[in-house]
């Protein structure tokens, strides 16, 4: 195929992204009590790691507990070492032989089956998040659509990618193809259980490469679950290993470890920053320099326009700020308002916040439940209290007495917010929103842009010139006009950031699978006429 023919990865075909659950229907809410109860019955369970197609047992556990109510435990999980981890990557290592060379059709299509078996389960992976990240119905339902989307996007961007770049001249033959790399250590968070963790697992699987999955402590029985499907779908042993265990003792020796050729992380920007520098650190007999692709945090604004609908503006800000208590990367943690409108956008949302209901996750009826975990709370709490010293509180949520029972943080909002103060600057990942004041537009602009990260950002305007302005001048990588800006869709609105938000490509995006993949050119001479007779005729 000519390099005209070749079709640029922006036309790849689209395909229809995976429905959402419709829950005002009331067979899909009797699907997802049945699937929450039958969740609730498994409670108890041993998971074990997964290595080579086997199941290992370790000495350490982890305990896997449901955020909402903190007494509960959905069950163990072992936690492995780093004798494990070369185990792991040595399995790994020894697959990649074979799956390499696995047609890409046929890769694809174990990814395709793995789609399908979430489509199956869809309910059943949507509770496990319920109970052990204390995900709401509607959000846990997205992120399994999202996984859903990952496998078969991936897929077909695998089929277009394997088509070789022929540049042919007289006498010389040129083609350009990929090559997978190997071990891929995919070391995932715990907020999108099983979209991301999914989404790099079979973007490494679906280019050829092998891997070993380090699921975030906090989501590993959802992890696990992904383990089984890939094993249900058929995928030969010791292409996709389990590896639960903490970040510090596992993730660090898979980082270190020198046969691992990619590191997919997704998580905090402390955390992608030390990977980032650790991988760059080669040994002496070590044989490729690792690929780190590294999606990290956000300090995402929105900025309200003079002119904007703040029927929207309101709305689409409280979505942002609070959907899964701000413990999305995605979630909007600044707001910034033009000076003319700012009283009246303040009176509004302070009162819009009064509306939203706060409780168990497992609750059809809630807005938002928990936050994740016991560090996480107290984290938020201290913020909470540095805003307080520092700003002034216009909005703090009570959680009552569901602060006893799980770890529950109502929603906050703080005014008067230093541009430089920890509030304005640090990635809180929790319900905490920052409102801050603009002179004009300039103002606004400089605010936005005024963080070390570049991730999401949003303007709400009704001015065709301002909104060409926030194009230009805002700087993120997913800019949201008059909307919320949380819920990217696979394909739709490829998603990532820049600046110290991430050093990758977009995730859900025609270039994403490149990062997996080894560029290569053959060049032959074709001059040379006449071959010498092949051994098999020889024979
Ligand atoms: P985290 O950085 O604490 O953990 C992420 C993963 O890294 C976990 O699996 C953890 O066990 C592992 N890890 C921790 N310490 C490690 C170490 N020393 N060596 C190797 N691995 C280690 O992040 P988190 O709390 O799970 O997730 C929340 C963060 O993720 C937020 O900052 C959020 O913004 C970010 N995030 C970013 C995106 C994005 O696409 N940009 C998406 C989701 C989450």
């Amino acid at each position: 195929m000519s390099q005209e023919e070749r079709p640029k990865s922006i036309d790849l075909p689209r395909f229809e992204n995976e429905p959402h659950t419709d829950f005002s229907r009331g067979e899909a809410r009797d699907d997802m009590k049945q699937a929450l109860q039958n969740v609730r019955d498994q409670f108890g369970i041993d998971v074990p790691l997964v290595i080579n197609g086997k199941a290992v047992d370790t000495r350490a556990h982890l305990t896997s507990r449901n955020p909402s109510r903190k007494l509960e435990t959905l069950g163990t999980v072992a936690s492995a070492n780093a004798d494990q981890a070369a185990q792991a990557i040595d399995a790994a290592h020894r697959a990649f032989a074979q799956w390499r060379k696995v047609s890409v059709s046929h890769r694809a299509e174990y990814i395709e089956l793995i789609a399908a078996e979430m489509r199956n389960r869809r309910f059943e992976l949507a509770a496990w998040m319920v109970f052990e990240c204390g995900k709401p119905w509607k959000e846990a339902d997205a992120d399994v659509a999202e996984a859903i989307d990952f496998c078969v996007y991936y897929a077909m961007c695998m089929r277009e990618l394997q088509k070789t770049l022929e540049m042919n001249y007289p006498g010389e033959q040129n083609s350009y193809f990929y090559r997978p790399r190997g071990v891929t250590a995919v070391i995932a968070p715990w907020n999108f259980p099983l979209a991301i963790l999914t989404g790099m697992t079979v973007a490494a699987l679906a280019t050829g490469n092998t891997v070993v999955m380090k699921p975030a402590e906090q989501a590993s029985i959802i992890a696990s679950k992904l383990m089984d499907i890939g094993r249900d779908a058929g995928l030969p042993h010791g292409v996709l290993n389990f590896l639960p265990g903490t970040g510090e003792d596992v993730g660090q020796a898979l980082v270190r470890h020198r046969d691992v050729k990619i590191i997919a992380f997704t998580g905090s920007q402390k955390v992608g920053l030390m990977i980032n520098r650790q991988a760059a650190q080669t040994e002496e007999n070590q044989l490729a320099v690792k690929k780190v692709i590294a999606e990290m945090g956000g300090k995402n604004a929105i900025i309200v326009d003079e002119d904007a609908d703040l029927d929207d503006a309101v709305s689409g800000v409280l979505k942002s700020a609070f959907g899964y208590a701000g413990q999305k990367c995605s979630a909007c943690s600044r707001v910034i308002v033009m000076n003319p409108i700012y009283d009246t956008f303040v009176e509004r949302f302070a009162a819009a916040c009064e509306s939203l209901r706060i409780g168990p996750a497992e609750d059809p009826g809630i807005d938002f439940g928990p936050v994740i975990d016991e560090e996480a709370f107290k984290r938020i709490n201290d913020y909470l209290a540095v805003g307080n010293e520092e700003c002034e509180p216009l909005v703090a949520g009570d959680a009552g007495s569901l602060a006893k029972e799980g770890y529950f943080i109502g929603p906050h909002v703080f005014t008067n917010v230093e541009q430089d103060s920890r509030i304005a600057q640090d990635e809180i990942f929790g319900p905490v929103l920052a409102v801050m004041k603009a002179r004009d537009l300039d103002d606004a602009f400089l605010l936005a842009n005024r963080t070390r990260y570049a991730l999401t950002g949003g303007f709400y305007s009704r001015s065709p010139k301002n909104l060409h302005r926030a194009r230009e001048e805002f700087f993120v990588g997913n800019l949201y006009l008059n909307r919320n800006i949380t819920g990217a869709l696979v394909q739709r609105q490829p998603f990532g950031g820049y600046r110290m938000s991430g050093i990758g490509t977009k995730a859900g995006g025609p270039d994403y699978l490149l990062q997996y993949l080894l560029p290569v050119t053959v060049t032959e001479n074709t001059m040379r006429r006449g071959f010498a007779p092949n051994s098999d005729e020889e024979d």
